[in-house]
């Protein structure tokens, strides 16, 4: 007889193994399939994290080894080099190696009791009168079918597995593409900053980031929502104002191109037996990209309610619904505020946008910002600051230039 598990995971990416250590340390048994022979491999990503939320999952301090950088400063820059620091009081983010920060979960994960299958791509769900009661497993080259109460999706942006129920999955006019790069003999770069470079001559529909590592390393990248990354990337590097100085002399170590799902939330996570986190969700913030951190969120309510589910022996949707309710109760506010946003950046002309750096450093909005320390909900942190003049006197800028823009698109006078 084929042997029952309390819970199955699709994919060993940071969200899926974070699931099956809660929901191991809940002392359910959970099997996880991972599609690479080796966790953490390839890494897409350029691993920029908010410390304050990382400990609040319990996952700050890391291991040393782990963290690559901690950062204080944030340098914005427009398409013709205008530059806006933010110079915060103590270190706020921090860059970590994602390839040791996914086995960092996995291992614990391990410790706590759940099994890693790797080499092992599930190839279809298995459905039965509307619930999801398990998978069937490419492991090796045979055929196998493992069934389960629950069957958690942490596929990532492919969810390929999604298009197989009733799910909408995420919207792909909402992706960007984007290339991250690891770059050494980097010249004059401020190690405790972190560079973000907008402008439609270099990444048009979102930006570029320069991330310092070590010895004179880096993480660069960009996405964009037209043409070839990488193109832009060699422009970036070449003949950015600003960019080029540090970068012209770089040389390119490592290279991986992917997705990033802008558009918010899918509409709904959760079917008879079966819950959907992470990227598969498009749980990522719409104005930064970051997705690791609303993830691990996810899998921290996903597996309480599966525990929930479990101990009740019923895995209906009746009760899976409270995965998306949770979730969407704690953080629809911030995606709500981040889709603004969003959608607001990418009215912009890139002059409209220099204008708004200017004003905002005319009008000291760098100091009045020094003692955030969350910049990962950034719907409330938002509230939170809109008490300062500087930040509603901001707001209220913003919204003339909205109102422009979109008075003019309207062609309304
Ligand atoms: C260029 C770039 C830069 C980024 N920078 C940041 C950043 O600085 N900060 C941040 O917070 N986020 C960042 N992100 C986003 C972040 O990488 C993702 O949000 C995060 O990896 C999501 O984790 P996940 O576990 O949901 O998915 P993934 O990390 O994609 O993991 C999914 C796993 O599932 C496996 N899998 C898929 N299908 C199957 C299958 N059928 N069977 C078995 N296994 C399967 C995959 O092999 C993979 O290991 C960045 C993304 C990109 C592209």
């Amino acid at each position: 007889m084929t042997e029952m598990h309390d819970a199955i995971v699709i994919g060993g990416g940071p969200v899926g193994s974070f699931a099956a250590l809660i929901l191991s340390k809940l002392g359910k048994k959970v099997t996880v399939f991972e599609e690479h022979h080796e966790i953490g491999i390839p890494n897409h990503c350029a691993g920029h994290l908010s410390i304050n939320s990382l400990r609040h999952l319990g996952l700050y301090p890391l291991p040393r080894k782990i963290v690559e950088n901690e950062f204080s400063v944030a340098n914005f820059y427009s398409q013709d080099g205008f530059s806006f620091p933010v110079k915060l009081s103590k270190p706020v983010t921090c860059a970590v190696n994602r390839e040791l920060f996914d086995k960092y979960i996995f291992n614990k994960a391990q410790d706590a009791g759940a099994i890693f299958n790797l080499n092992s791509r599930v190839q279809s769900l298995i459905i039965q009168n509307g619930f999801v009661k398990g998978v069937k497993v490419n492991y090796n080259g045979s055929k196998k079918i493992f069934k389960s109460k629950i069957v958690f999706d942490a596929e990532g942006i492919s969810s390929r597995l999604l298009k197989q129920t009733k799910l909408v999955p995420l919207n792909p006019k909402k992706l960007v593409f984007s290339v991250n790069a690891k770059v050494e003999n980097i010249k004059n770069l401020q190690s405790n900053s972190v560079d973000v470079y907008f402008g439609k001559d270099y990444a048009p529909g979102f930006y570029a980031w320069l991330i310092p590592t070590k010895d004179e390393t880096a993480k660069i990248g960009l996405a964009t929502n037209i043409g070839n990354p990488n193109d832009f990337l060699k422009k970036l590097m070449i003949k950015h104002p600003i960019a080029s100085k540090y970068l012209s002399q770089a040389k390119i170590i490592s290279k991986e191109f992917h997705s990033i799902p802008l558009g918010g939330p899918i509409p709904k996570l959760y079917l008879n037996g079966f819950m959907v986190l992470g990227d598969a969700a498009s749980l990522v913030k719409p104005t930064t990209g970051g997705g690791i951190l609303f993830g691990l969120r996810s899998s921290i309510i996903a597996a309480n309610i599966a525990n929930m589910a479990i101990d009740n022996n019923n895995f209906s949707s009746d009760i899976l619904r409270l995965y998306q309710i949770n979730y969407m109760n704690a953080f629809n506010f911030d995606f709500l505020v981040m889709l603004k946003i969003r959608a607001f950046l990418n009215s912009l002309s890139d002059n409209k946008f220099s204008k708004i750096l200017r004003f905002c450093k005319r009008i000291g909005l760098n100091n009045s910002i020094r003692n955030v320390n969350e910049i990962d909900l950034q719907g409330r942190t938002l509230l939170k600051a809109i008490l300062k003049p500087e930040v509603s006197i901001t707001l209220f800028y913003l919204l003339a230039i909205y109102l422009q823009t979109f008075y003019i698109r309207h062609n309304i006078h």
